[in-house]
Parts: C-alpha cells; structure tokens; sequence
C-alpha cells in the first residue's frame, strides 16, 4: 500500500509538476482515516513531501500497526524532521531521492544545497543505526551518467541503491516526460546492471532485472511481467481517492476504485464492481510503465522469470561475459 499523504512539496523538480498541484492542508487525509485501511505487508508513505505533514508522527505510528516495514520516500529537505522521526522510528525505512551529482542534482530539484542536505542525512541515519536506507534516483534524460556515480556512492555508503526512469502521469501533473536520447540512457542502465550482476547478494541481481526492465520500458517494448495493480498493490490519495497506481493518463484512461471517505469500508471498496472494473482496465492498460511500485509485487508473485534472468547473467557475469538484455522470460 502507497500512501500519497500529501500533494505540498517544498521542491520545484524539473520532472514532476506536484510541487506545482498542492492540496489544500486541511483536507488531506488524516491519521483516523488511515486506521480505516487494512493490514498489509509493506507501506511506503510518500508525497509532495511528506515530512511537510505536522502529524506525520501519528500516521507512522498507524501505519506500523498495519505494516512490519513502513518506508518514506522523502526529497530530503527537512533535515532535523527526517532526524527525529528515525529518532522515534529506528525501524522506519526511508528513501532519498537524490537526482544527480551536488549540481545536476540540484539543478534538476530546483532548489540549492539538496544534495548536501540528503547526503548529510543519510550519514547521520547511518551513523545512528537505522537499517533500511538508501537513496533513489529518477533518470531522465541528461543525469543518467550521474547515476552511475550515485551507484558508487550508494556501495561505499552500504546503501540501498534505487532506480526509476521518468514516466508521465497524473501524479507528476507532467505529459513530456519522454527520453530522447535512448542510447545515452539505456546504456548507463546496461552499465548498472552488468555492475549489479557483479555484486554478491542476490537482492542486486533482482535490481538488475529490474533495471533491464527500465531499459525496455524506455525503448518502448512491452512490460517484461504483466501489470497487476489494484491487485497486488493500490495506492490511496491525499483526498482519499483509491487507484490501483500512480502512472495513469486521462487520455488513456483513469478511474478510482473508490474513496475511504465516502465508502470508510475498505473491503466494500476492494470487492466492489467498480474495483473488479478497474482491473479489467489495467489488464488491457496500453501504458506499459515499469516502476517500482507496481513492478516489485510482480517481480516477486512470478519469481519464476527474473530468478532464470538474473540467475543466466549471474553466470555470464562471472565468466565476465556481459548481460543479455533481450531474453524473454514473459509469464
Ligand atoms: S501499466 Fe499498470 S502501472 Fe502503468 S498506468 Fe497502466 S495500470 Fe498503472
């Protein structure tokens, strides 16, 4: 489950139009209405910015008791906020977006000193014990040479290492997010995962087959597993609306599953006709998007295709052969 607890953001990120789009504070879900959903494996709260949300406190305290792992995704920007709540949440995972190196970065979040603030805070998580950290980076098309530094840096750090690439959506309010210098781009991806197919632990060979995911999304093939949203996954709203992702296009389509607040059942909303409808559409959703949310209960349910993908390159990698990216393994 992915909570949008807010659409206000203090960043002005080149790729992402949110900042632009902010709900209004007081309508914004709160923390009672957050008891209203159900219990699950993993929660990630994310935004706008979520640590802009005074009673982000209470909605962590709830969301633990619905989920073992809560992680935040987080622009990084309010520092001592990002301290205290690792403070009274040594459990909390939480995620850094970072862009780029100190200047692409920077330039591409629209606001001074954001790579320093992120980096600083991450140090500090680390030095205070927390576990579940790491950073992630949304390539689009000028910083994915910076990628590729940011990886380094995640390894020496011992940090979680994540990836997306620019999608369009009613989420980011932005309908030209499209990479036009493919052979740039997907080859630094290639570069990742042929460097990840080199690491030791298995959770990077999975990262690899996510990230040659990313290569063939942006070279517009279709998605490597099929798309499950609304089924594996769902996300919820600042207004309390249910969709089964963030990557939806009106002008492909876009429908909610419901509203907490007007149906505070959830389980009248997730076995509703409209619920059922909305899945019909996603399985003929002409979108093909791959990121993380909607890929990784996938990637885990149909174990089966990124276990042979990442387990041939592993081999190949250690005979210091390169990764094949085009082998099919579709479920
Ligand atoms: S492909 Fe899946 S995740 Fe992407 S917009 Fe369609 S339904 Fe949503």
């Amino acid at each position: 489950m992915c909570i949008i607890v807010t659409y206000r953001c203090p960043m002005r990120c080149k790729m992402c139009n949110i900042w632009a789009n902010p709900t209004l504070k007081e309508k914004e879900i709160t923390p009672e209405e957050i008891k209203l959903l159900p219990n699950v494996k993993f929660i990630n709260i994310t935004g706008g910015e979520p640590f802009v949300r005074e009673d982000l406190d209470k909605i962590i305290e709830i969301c633990f008791t619905k989920a073992s792992r809560v992680v935040i995704s987080t622009s990084g920007w309010y520092e001592e906020k990002v301290i205290e709540i690792a403070e009274k949440f040594p459990n909390i995972g939480i995620r850094i977006s970072i862009e780029g190196l100190a200047e692409k970065n920077d330039e591409l979040r629209g606001r001074p000193g954001g790579f320093d603030k992120g980096l600083r805070i991450l140090k500090k998580l680390k030095e205070m014990g927390l576990k579940d950290i790491g950073f992630g980076i949304t390539v689009s098309n000028n910083n994915s040479a910076d990628m590729l530094a940011l990886y380094d840096l995640s390894l020496s750090l011992g940090m979680e290492f994540a990836t997306a690439a620019f999608h369009n959506s009613y989420y980011f309010h932005k309908y030209d997010n499209v990479i036009d210098n493919k052979e740039e781009v997907c080859g630094n991806f290639e570069k990742l995962v042929n460097l990840q197919l080199k690491e030791n632990h298995p959770k990077s060979w999975f990262r690899a087959y996510f990230n040659r995911g990313l290569i063939n999304y942006i070279e517009g093939n279709k998605r490597l597993l099929p798309c499950e949203a609304g089924l594996v996954n769902f996300f919820v709203e600042p207004y309390g609306d249910i969709y089964p992702c963030n990557g939806l296009e009106e002008k492909y389509w876009m429908e909610k599953m419901g509203n907490i607040r007007e149906t505070p059942d959830f389980q009248q909303i997730w076995n509703s006709e409209q619920a059922e409808k909305v899945r019909n559409l996603v399985r003929n959703c002409p979108k093909n998007c791959w990121m993380v949310g909607t890929a990784s209960p996938v990637m885990k349910k149909y174990i089966q295709g990124p276990l042979i993908w990442s387990g041939t390159n592993k081999l190949r990698s250690l005979m210091g052969k390169p990764a094949v990216l085009d082998i099919k393994y579709n479920t």
